[in-house]
């Protein structure tokens, strides 16, 4: 039961005991007025009898005076007397009208008769006195009859005075047990009335007042200490505790508001120093390769409900090519055509799963295609990459969408770095390649000699290995030019390359060393094997045969010179003893191959025609 109505009732028994307990007093009071009453009516009647029993008494004293001593003051007395009696209706009507009863007032009429009766007889012998009949006289107020006549009249007198003071007694006694339950009820009354206010007022003290302010100092406490799990009571009452409660309620929503607020720029700054730090370990990466794990190893931090994947665009194959995965997305890590995303397409992100109906990408398994975001990477209006991300809130269940709202910003932030620093790599390899690597024919070019040569002059030391050098050149190769053209040259050039390198890939390295000039390293090869290497590129450049512009450019032949390290010299002359071994089989006739130190007979090539 609510407390209202607790206190309502309580009020209302309250009054209403109240009220009863003033019924029952003034009932009381009046209960006592009547017994006050009969107690004046008995105290009056009993006067009255008395006075009549007395006023007897004198009229038979004053009678039998007269007769004994026939003295005529006693007759004169007992005329008084009787003259001051009145008649007998008149001292009936006195008693009549202060209350006294038919049956009362009839047994008093009786005796007042008997004492009419008495009275003639009085009235007889003082008659006979005067007469100076004294005998009779004497006879009449003491004979016998007289003395009954006398007691009768008593007798009925002190019968009325009886039933009176039989009446009264009742009365008073009737009156004094109702004054006395009425007040006994009346003092019962105020008692529960009281401890009935106790009882409320202690209640309501108790559950309106302490045990709320209780409540709300425990809640305060709690608050202070940054505790918004505690939970304010809710007080419906409206008073200042009502307020106080209304007002706790208030701070402290407004307290887990600011928490949450807190804890959200928490978060947010946490993923800003996260994608911050990826930016800078992006910058520090040496190769794409590096790129790839910065971002498998930062995604899933930046993002942690994302899964992903980081596709490249493959320029030879025109195929996305997935690079890094993370979190385990759903579907293949397959290749796909760009024309298969439409954040490809489109060259922006792309969510189908968001409130606007949008198409799904082909790439993107159909049972996640909501759940995802594609997000085009590009650097200077081209896009280089691609980023698919899953999200995995509510993965295996119908109610699954893309990325929220903050988790996009941070997605699309990532992007524009990731984009950034993979198109900054590829710049940087192409640039790479540029400054190693010869153009026309895929070879390391002449910078990068001193360095792969330096390297592997070291590990021939300390492998205790042979380092050998081939020079090869072109013969007559400008009449070449000069016969099929530039571009026929060129075609020759990439030819002889590809040979070269198809020979010494497993174990060697071929540069292009100028013009129609190759060069090759191969390690750990003696000069045997090197002048096996060399007839085998010898025969193979022979074998091949060259058709431009639908005409056959003829057979190309090599010259080879062949040098060891450290067979032939110090590992700063290997190259330039090679070459002097090349320029003696260009002396020697060409197409033949030369090994560093041997003379014109000892040459171990072999001429072709
Ligand atoms: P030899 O047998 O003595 O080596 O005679 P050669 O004609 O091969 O040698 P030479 O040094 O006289 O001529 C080399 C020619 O190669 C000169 C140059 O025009 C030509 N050449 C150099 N680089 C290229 C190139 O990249 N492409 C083309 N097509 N020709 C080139
Ligand atoms: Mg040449
Ligand atoms: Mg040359």
């Amino acid at each position: 039961m609510r407390i209202a109505t607790i206190t309502n009732w309580a009020y209302g028994a309250t009054v209403c005991l109240t009220i009863a307990a003033g019924v029952t007093m003034v009932m009381a009071s009046n209960a006592d007025r009547v017994e006050r009453e009969a107690v004046r009516q008995r105290d009056l009647f009993d006067q009255l009898a008395f006075e009549i029993e007395a006023d007897e008494a004198q009229l038979t004293d004053q009678a039998r005076l007269a007769a004994v001593t026939g003295d005529p003051s006693h007759e004169i007395a007992y005329n008084r007397t009787l003259a001051a009696i009145g008649p007998i209706e008149q001292r009936v009507a006195k008693l009549k009208d202060n209350g006294a009863k038919e049956e009362e007032l009839r047994s008093l009429e009786e005796g007042l008769r008997w004492a009419a009766t008495l009275q003639d007889e009085q009235k007889a012998a003082i008659a006979a006195i005067k007469a100076g009949d004294e005998i009779t006289a004497h006879k009449i107020v003491f004979g016998a009859e007289y003395e009954r006549e006398l007691e009768r009249a008593h007798f009925l007198l002190g019968r009325f005075r009886y039933m009176l003071d039989n009446r009264s007694d009742r009365a008073i006694e009737e009156a004094s047990r109702a004054s006395q339950r009425l007040r006994t009820v009346s003092e019962v009354m105020v008692a529960i009335t009281a401890v009935l206010f106790l009882f409320v007022l202690g209640f309501v003290l108790k559950r309106r007042i302490l045990k709320p302010v209780v409540k709300l100092s425990d809640v305060v406490n709690r608050l202070a200490d940054q505790d918004y799990a505690v939970e304010p009571p809710q007080l419906s009452q409206i008073d200042e505790i009502g307020d106080m409660a209304h007002a706790i309620r208030v701070f402290r929503e407004n307290g887990i508001e600011r928490q949450r607020l807190e804890r959200e720029r928490d978060a947010d700054w946490h993923v800003r120093d996260l994608l911050s730090r990826m930016t800078q370990r992006l910058q520090g990466c040496e190769s794409v390769a590096d790129l790839f794990e910065v971002v498998r190893l930062f995604a899933p931090r930046i993002a942690p409900e994302l899964a992903g994947r980081l596709y490249t665009l493959d320029t030879r194959l025109g195929m996305m090519a997935c690079a890094s995965e993370w979190l385990s997305p759903h579907g293949s890590d397959a290749a796909f055509t760009p024309d298969d995303c439409w954040a490809l397409r489109r060259g922006q992100s792309h969510m189908p799963g968001g409130d606007l109906v949008d198409v799904p990408c082909k790439h993107v398994p159909p049972e996640t295609a909501e759940a995802t975001v594609c997000v085009p990477l590009t650097a200077q209006g081209e896009t280089i990459g691609l980023l698919v991300l899953e999200n995995m809130v509510g993965r295996n269940t119908a109610d699954r969408r893309g990325p929220n709202g903050n988790t996009q910003v941070y997605i699309e932030l990532m992007s524009e770095t990731v984009g950034l620093a993979l198109a900054n790599l590829k710049l940087r390899d192409a640039l790479h390649e540029k400054a190693l690597f010869d153009a026309l024919t895929g070879l390391r070019n002449r910078h990068e000699l001193a360095d792969t040569l330096r390297r592997n002059v070291a590990q021939a030391d300390a492998s205790k290995t042979p380092l050998s050098c081939l020079m090869v050149d072109i013969d007559h190769f400008k009449q070449l030019n000069d016969r099929h053209g530039h571009d026929a040259g060129d075609m020759t050039i990439r030819s002889v390359a590809g040979a070269l390198d198809n020979t010494v890939r497993e174990d060697g390295i071929a540069f292009r060393y100028g013009g129609e000039e190759f060069l090759l390293l191969l390690p750990t090869c003696d000069s045997e094997r090197a002048l096996d290497r060399a007839r085998l590129i010898q025969d193979r450049i022979l074998a091949m045969t060259l058709v431009h512009d639908g005409l056959p450019l003829g057979p190309i032949s090599v010259s080879i010179g062949v040098a060891t390290y450290p067979d032939h010299g110090p590992a700063h002359t290997l190259i330039a003893t090679a070459d002097a071994a090349l320029l003696r089989a260009k002396d020697e006739g060409r197409n033949r191959i030369v090994l560093a130190g041997e003379n014109k007979e000892t040459a171990a090539s072999a001429a072709t025609g």
